[in-house]
């Protein structure tokens, strides 16, 4: 095998692992060992049946197959010298290696809130972003489950954010795996934040998932990732939003 090859098939286990560590911890936690004692939790209390989780399921094998090849490119650019992976943190200091995970996290969010709703323009929604969308009521395996164009939106984030960050690879590390789980904690149906959390800072700055499960219950606001910034701003976030999160997390535990 090529030396390229062997670097993709490295990056392919490892998106393929993160992925099925990220979706399945959450699926197992929450919907297996957590699911009957946080019953109240669940935002919408039916499931939805076996084949969407396979749909969800197969669709994410294709994203992973798609966020292996960026990687590639990843890789590709940092030896060709264009994007700087610095592996000593002395190079550029303590202080940038930890805002820079941070500055990430900001940028991404606001690259998908404007590329997300690109996707509901309706040649876009119709063609690509309505795969997603075919869950209504999501599983955690949706977290990956996206058109193949769609993915490739998501993925070149990185390589653009990397043309004018350099980065350290446990920033990376941390910031895909953040990203997987606060998406697969999105589509998992339970709403874990604490009661009154969208009237709390640091809270309230986050999207939960009652957010993103209205946005798949109802298609035309909370277009957020993993803050509500973005819909507070424009005026995108459901006007209903807290009340629904405070009638899910007021709800009284079933007895056993
Ligand atoms: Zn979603
Ligand atoms: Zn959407």
């Amino acid at each position: 095998m090529s030396e390229l090859g062997g670097v993709f098939v490295g990056i392919l286990i490892t998106d393929l692992l993160r992925y099925l560590l990220g979706a399945g911890l959450v699926f197992l936690v929450l919907w297996k060992w957590l699911g009957k004692r946080l019953a109240h939790r669940r935002i919408a209390p039916d499931y939805p049946p076996r084949q969407q989780l396979r749909r969800e399921f197969l669709y994410s094998m294709s994203t992973v197959l798609i966020f292996a090849s960026n990687g590639l490119l990843v890789y590709t650019l940092a030896v060709g010298g264009h994007i700087t992976i610095y592996r000593e943190i002395s190079d550029f200091g303590w202080l940038y290696t930890v805002a820079s995970l941070f500055i990430l996290i900001v940028l991404h969010d606001a690259y998908f809130y404007w590329t997300h709703r690109a996707l509901h323009s309706p040649v876009l929604f119709q063609s690509v972003h309505s795969v997603h969308h075919r869950s209504r009521n999501p599983s955690p395996w949706a977290a990956y489950a996206f058109h193949p164009l769609e993915a490739a939106i998501h993925a070149v984030f990185l390589p653009l954010a990397l043309l004018l960050l350099p980065a350290h690879p446990v920033v990376l590390f941390l910031f895909v795996i953040h990203m997987v789980l606060r998406n697969a904690l999105g589509h998992s149906g339970f709403e874990i934040y604490p009661r009154d959390a969208v009237r709390h800072w640091p809270w309230a700055w986050l999207t939960s998932t009652t957010h993103h499960q209205l946005h798949h219950e109802r298609f035309e606001a909370n277009f957020g990732l993993f803050f509500v910034w973005w819909d507070r701003w424009l005026g995108t976030e459901y006007l209903d939003y807290c009340d629904v999160f405070d009638t899910v997390t007021k709800r009284q535990k079933v007895a056993p």
